[in-house]
């Protein structure tokens, strides 16, 4: 059992992190680069180091730098957040051949889910749908390829088996443009994502991302807490999330859950996880697991009371899961808007100093956030400075509060996606719920908007 974290990210992760292992009576060490050694959230931590300059590159993905972090701090476990090292198996392994505790899944389980293509194997055995085409990589030959093609029928979708943040897909319309989609996505995904492997599924062409959070101890327990739908993305960015997944059926949802917790069990995972599904026509289909904590975790512990941090805190610490499936009840409703440092228009990242930073409060209102006024949010990361997220009883109750959280909200100094959340929020489609992942950018292509 650790009585001592190091954080190994930044920004709004790393405070809330650090709140969860506060709760716990954890020690808490921070890592930072030089462009974060004046952030709040480090002077916060117990123990601070700087472990190198602004680039990612040389600080958050140095991994000789965190794990001597680690040891010259004495810390006994690693937290990864999510992005950078989170779901990096061969980090994980380091961390765990120095004898430390990763808290996530362990680095076997990392793999196989890391890698859609065996991700998709396994979820296949344990009776999840997954979207249409074959879960094995695709063969050399060009004629085997387009075979494989046809029997899925066009358009399918090109994807590296490795690939993660939205790249390394390429959608193919037709047969003559297959060969070179491959070419390209095979070339990305040996450059980007260290693994050669593509595979293709078909291409389903209006449908919802929607999501099961899953939660598992180190004893074989595994429980789902719940959905959620975000399909509301920019350039498969998300941009608002909430809980559950507005129209579908709680019995749907509640059957895919116990195959996702099964899956879970089948394969000995342990920590926090998310399945990723596409949801068209009535029918889920699993595209890929996210085997870390992810952004859009409070609009699940809004709906489910359940402190998801502390939970994958405890369960990595060895302690049994304290409730059972029967225990997790979900009720309201919940939003979460991803507060962005960009220009609400051009969407150009907006970084330089706060002046002036007034967040709302109230009922069912909550802001996960690192910044604060005279904080001068560096141009080296995401853009993301602040989550919102309005909880109530039902979706209307938590949709007019987060309207209404948007209004106070006030940022000066850098521009801010506020005017863009505030006119989204006021969209009747999305206010009806249930809009495809392509809502929002047909949407933004209006002259209104
Ligand atoms: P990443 O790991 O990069 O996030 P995903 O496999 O989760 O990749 O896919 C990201 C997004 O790409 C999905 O949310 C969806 O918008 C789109 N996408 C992926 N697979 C398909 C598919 N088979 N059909 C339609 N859209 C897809």
């Amino acid at each position: 059992m650790f009585e001592s974290v190091l954080i190994a990210n930044r920004g709004e992760i790393a405070l809330r992190i650090q709140r969860a292992c506060k709760a716990l009576g954890l020690r808490t060490v921070v890592v930072h680069s030089e462009a974060d050694a004046e952030a709040g959230y480090v002077r916060l931590a117990d123990q601070s180091l700087c472990i190198g300059p602004a680039a990612a590159g040389r600080s958050y993905l140095d991994q000789a730098a965190i794990l001597f972090a680690a040891e010259v701090s004495g810390a006994e476990a690693i937290h990864p957040g999510y992005g950078f090292l989170s779901e990096n198996a061969g980090f994980v392994q380091r961390v765990e051949e120095a004898g430390l505790t990763f808290i996530g899944p362990s680095s076997a389980c990392i793999r196989t889910m890391g890698d859609k293509v065996s991700a998709k194997r396994a979820m296949r055995a344990a009776g999840v749908p997954c979207v249409p085409g074959p879960d094995e990589a695709l063969p050399e030959d060009a004629g085997a390829v387009l075979a494989i093609a046809r029997e899925i029928g066009f358009p399918v979708i090109v994807k590296a088996a490795g690939g993660g943040g939205g790249r390394g897909m390429r959608v193919v319309e037709s047969a003559e443009a297959l060969p070179g989609a491959l070419a390209l996505t095979r070339e990305e995904a040996r450059r980007a994502f260290a693994n050669p492997e593509v595979y293709i599924e078909k291409f389903l062409a209006h449908p919802r991302h929607v999501e099961i959070q899953v939660l598992a101890d180190a004893h074989g327990q595994a429980l789902w807490l719940g959905s959620r739908d975000c399909s509301l993305q920019r350039r498969h960015q998300k941009v608002i999330e909430e809980a559950p997944a507005p129209g579908i059926a709680p019995e749907a949802i509640a059957a895919i859950g116990a195959r996702c917790a099964e899956a879970c069990r089948r394969i000995g995972y342990c920590g926090v996880g998310t399945f990723e599904f596409l949801y068209e026509d009535g029918a889920l289909h699993f595209i890929e697991m996210n085997t870390r904590l992810q952004v859009e975790h409070p609009v699940t512990e809004m709906t489910s009371g359940i402190d998801i941090v502390q939970q994958q805190i405890r369960v990595a610490r060895g302690e049994r899961l304290a409730f059972t499936q029967a225990d997790v009840s979900c009720g309201g409703h919940a939003f979460e808007c991803r507060i962005n440092a960009e220009d609400p228009r051009t969407f150009a990242p907006s970084p330089g100093v706060i002046t002036v930073w007034q967040v709302p409060a109230g009922d069912g209102v909550r802001v996960d956030s690192h910044a604060e006024a005279g904080y001068r949010v560096p141009p080296h990361y995401d853009s993301m400075i602040a989550k919102l997220i309005a909880h109530g009883r039902t979706r209307e109750e938590a949709l007019a509060r987060m309207r209404g959280a948007l209004e106070t909200m006030r940022v000066e100094g850098i521009a801010t996606n506020l005017p863009l959340h505030r006119r989204l929020l006021q969209d009747a489609a999305f206010a009806a719920g249930g809009v495809d992942i392509h809502h929002l950018e047909r949407w933004l292509r209006q002259p209104a908007a």
